[in-house]
C-alpha cells in the first residue's frame, strides 16, 4: 500500500504555467482536481525565473489579428497552422484580464492596464493563489513517475514518489493533464532542472505520438559559468575574442548561429556597454535576476567584459513535443490530454521558436483546453467507476533484463554530449547525427535494459530515461528532415525542401518510427 493513495476527478501533472491553468479550468468546470508538482507549484519550470510576455492582440481593429496571424505563418516556415493561432490570440486576450483579482497588472501613463508581460514568480504565485480557492489539491514534491491505465488503454491516473515525505503515491483519476514542460537535457537553462522529458516518455508509453522533434536546437546566451538566460540586455551587446578584438557578430536573428561558430573557435567575452543609460537603470527592476551573477562577481557588465556562452534549450523555446489530435489537447490516448511545452507548439509557432509570445500564450490555452476537456471526460459514466488499472511504465523503472547498477552520471553526461555541442546540434549533418544516435542508442539499451532502482533513486533513474528517449527522438527526427527549415538546419542539407513543408510524427520507444504527416494541418490526418 502506498503512502499516498489518492482518488480525484482531474490529475495534472506538472505545476507550471501550463499545469496552473489546467488545474483552474478543470476546477471552474466543477471537477475535483490534484496538481503533482515535481518541485514546487510557484517555484518550478521555466516561467517560474522569467518573465513571460504573452502573444497580445486586441481584436480591434480585425486587421490586426489577421496580420499578426499571417505574420507569424510566415516565420512559421509552413509547419504552423493559422487556425491554432486565431484561437490563441482569442484566449490569450480574454483570459489575463481574469487574472486581476491575484495579479497587481501595472497601468501605463495613460492610465491603461497593461497584460501582456507578466513577472513569472507573481505570476505562478496568482495561479497557484486561484487554484487554491477553487479548491485545488496541490502536491508539491510529488514527481510523477508512471501513467496508470485499465484494459482498455484508457489513463486512469498516474503513480510517482513523495520526494519529502518518503515513498510512493498512487492516484486514481477520471483523466489526466500532462504539463510536464519541454526538455533541455540538464543544460542549466534557468528553470529547467526538473524539466527532463519523462512526461513525454510516459505519454508515448500510454500510445501517444510525438510532432517536430527536430526542432530542438535552440540556444541562449548567457554569462559563462552561470545558468542567467534572460537575454534582453544582449540585443546591446558587442562580441570580443580571448584577445578582445572585436567580433562580427550583430545582434538579431541569426546571433546564435554566429556566437556558436566563434565558441568553437575558442572563448567570447561581451561588452554591454552600449545598454542606454535609461534600459540600465531600470534592469534591476525590470528582472533582478539578470544582475545577481555579476553581483556575485563584482562585475559591472555595462563596463567590463564577461566570457559569455550558450545554454541549449532543446524542447522548451524549441518546438516539438506531444502531437496534438483535436481541439481538446488531447493527444490520441483516452483519457490523456497534454499541455504547455511538453506538447507541440508547431501549430502556433511551426518551424521557429515561440519564445516571446507564442509559447505562454500556448500554455495559457492548451492548459484550459486540455483542463476542461479533462473535466468534461471525468465525467462520463464510466470514470466514476474507474477502480483501478496497471502503471505502464517501462525504461527506468521496470528493466526488461537482469537488474544491475547503472551509472546515471554516465548517462547524463552522455545525453548532453550528444545534444548540446553546437557542432552536433546547430550545425548538424546525417553523420553527426548517426555517430548520436549510436552513442544514444547504446544508453537506453543499459537504462532500459538494467536500470532497476531502488526507492530513493527511482525518481533520478527515471529522469535519466526521459532524457535518453528524448535525445533519441529528437535525433532520429533530425536525421529524417534531411533539409533545413527554422530551428533545424542541417550543413548537409542547407536548402528548403518544399516537399517537407509537413510536419513529422515520431512513434515508438525502442524502434523509433517517423511519418511525416499528409498535410499541414489536418491534425486528425492519420497517415
Ligand atoms: C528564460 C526564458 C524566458 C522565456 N520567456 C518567454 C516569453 O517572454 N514569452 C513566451 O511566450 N515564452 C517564454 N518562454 C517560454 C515559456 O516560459 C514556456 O513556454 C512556458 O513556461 C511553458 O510552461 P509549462 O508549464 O509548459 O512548462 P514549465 O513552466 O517548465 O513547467 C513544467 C513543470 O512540470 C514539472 N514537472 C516536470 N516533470 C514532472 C513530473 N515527472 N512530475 C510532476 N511534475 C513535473 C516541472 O517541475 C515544472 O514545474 C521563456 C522560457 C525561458 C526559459
Amino acid at each position: 500500500m502506498n503512502a499516498a493513495d489518492l482518488r480525484t476527478d482531474v490529475l495534472v501533472i506538472g505545476g507550471g504555467l501550463a499545469g496552473g491553468w489546467a488545474a483552474i479550468a478543470a476546477a471552474r468546470a466543477g471537477a475535483s482536481v490534484i496538481l503533482a508538482e515535481k518541485g514546487y507549484f510557484g517555484t518550478s519550470g521555466v516561467t517560474a525565473a522569467a518573465g513571460p510576455g504573452h502573444w497580445w492582440v486586441p481584436p480591434d481593429p480585425p486587421e490586426a489579428r489577421r496580420e499578426a496571424v499571417a505574420q507569424r505563418n510566415a516565420r512559421a516556415l509552413g509547419l504552423g497552422d493559422p487556425r491554432w493561432m486565431e484561437r490563441i490570440i482569442d484566449l490569450t486576450w480574454r483570459t489575463l484580464p481574469t487574472l486581476a483579482p491575484y495579479y497587481a497588472f501595472p497601468i501605463d501613463e495613460h492610465g491603461r492596464t497593461q497584460y501582456r508581460g507578466l513577472r513569472g514568480p507573481e505570476y505562478l504565485r496568482a495561479l497557484r493563489e486561484w487554484a487554491t480557492h477553487l479548491g485545488v489539491r496541490i502536491l508539491d514534491h510529488h514527481p510523477a513517475l508512471e501513467l496508470i491505465a485499465d484494459r482498455d488503454g484508457v489513463v486512469v491516473g498516474a503513480n510517482g514518489v513523495r520526494r519529502q515525505a518518503g515513498g510512493g503515491w498512487t492516484i486514481l483519476a477520471g483523466a489526466v493533464v500532462l504539463a510536464t514542460g519541454g526538455c533541455a537535457f540538464k543544460s542549466r537553462l534557468l528553470g529547467c532542472h526538473t524539466n527532463t522529458g519523462e512526461g513525454l516518455l510516459m505519454a508515448v508509453e500510454a500510445g501517444a505520438e510525438l510532432s517536430g522533434m527536430e526542432l530542438s536546437a535552440y540556444y541562449t546566451v548567457a554569462p559563462a559559468r552561470s545558468t542567467m538566460t534572460r537575454s534582453m540586455s544582449y540585443m546591446f551587446a558587442r562580441y570580443f575574442d580571448v584577445d578582445d578584438r572585436p567580433l562580427d557578430i550583430q545582434p538579431g536573428p541569426d546571433v546564435t548561429r554566429a556566437l556558436a561558430a566563434a565558441m568553437l573557435a575558442g572563448p567570447v567575452f561581451c561588452r554591454l556597454d552600449r545598454t542606454p543609460e535609461d534600459i540600465q537603470a531600470v534592469m534591476r527592476q525590470v528582472q533582478p535576476n539578470f544582475m545577481l551573477p555579476f553581483d556575485r562577481w563584482n562585475i559591472d557588465p555595462y563596463r567590463e567584459r564577461f566570457e559569455v556562452t550558450l545554454r541549449g534549450e532543446g524542447t522548451v523555446r524549441g518546438v516539438g513535443g506531444l502531437r496534438i489530435i483535436d481541439d481538446a489537447c488531447g493527444v490520441g490516448v483516452p483519457g490523456l490530454f497534454a499541455a504547455g511545452d511538453v506538447a507541440s507548439r508547431e501549430p502556433v509557432a511551426g518551424a521557429t521558436s515561440g519564445g516571446g509570445a507564442q509559447n505562454s500564450a500556448w500554455a495559457l490555452s492548451s492548459g484550459q483546453w486540455a483542463g476542461a476537456a479533462a473535466a468534461r471526460f471525468s465525467r462520463r459514466p464510466t470514470a466514476r467507476r474507474v477502480s483501478g488499472g496497471a502503471p505502464i511504465g517501462g525504461a527506468g523503472i521496470r528493466p526488461r533484463r537482469g537488474g544491475r547498477p547503472v551509472d546515471l552520471v554516465g548517462v547524463e553526461a552522455a545525453v548532453r554530449a550528444e545534444m548540446l555541442p553546437y557542432d552536433k546540434s546547430l550545425f548538424r549533418s546525417g553523420a553527426t547525427l548517426a555517430r548520436s544516435l549510436s552513442a544514444l542508442d547504446q544508453v537506453w539499451s543499459e537504462i532500459a535494459d538494467h536500470a532497476d532502482p531502488d526507492d530513493w533513486d527511482r525518481l533520478r533513474t527515471r529522469e535519466a530515461a526521459g532524457l535518453v528517449a528524448t535525445a533519441r527522438w529528437c535525433g532520429v527526427a533530425a536525421q529524417a528532415r534531411n533539409e533545413s527549415r527554422g530551428l533545424h538546419q542541417r550543413t548537409d542539407a542547407p536548402g528548403t525542401d518544399p516537399r517537407l513543408a509537413r510536419r513529422l510524427r515520431v512513434r515508438g520507444i525502442d524502434r523509433v518510427l517517423v511519418l511525416p504527416e499528409r498535410t499541414v494541418g489536418a491534425l486528425e490526418d492519420v497517415g
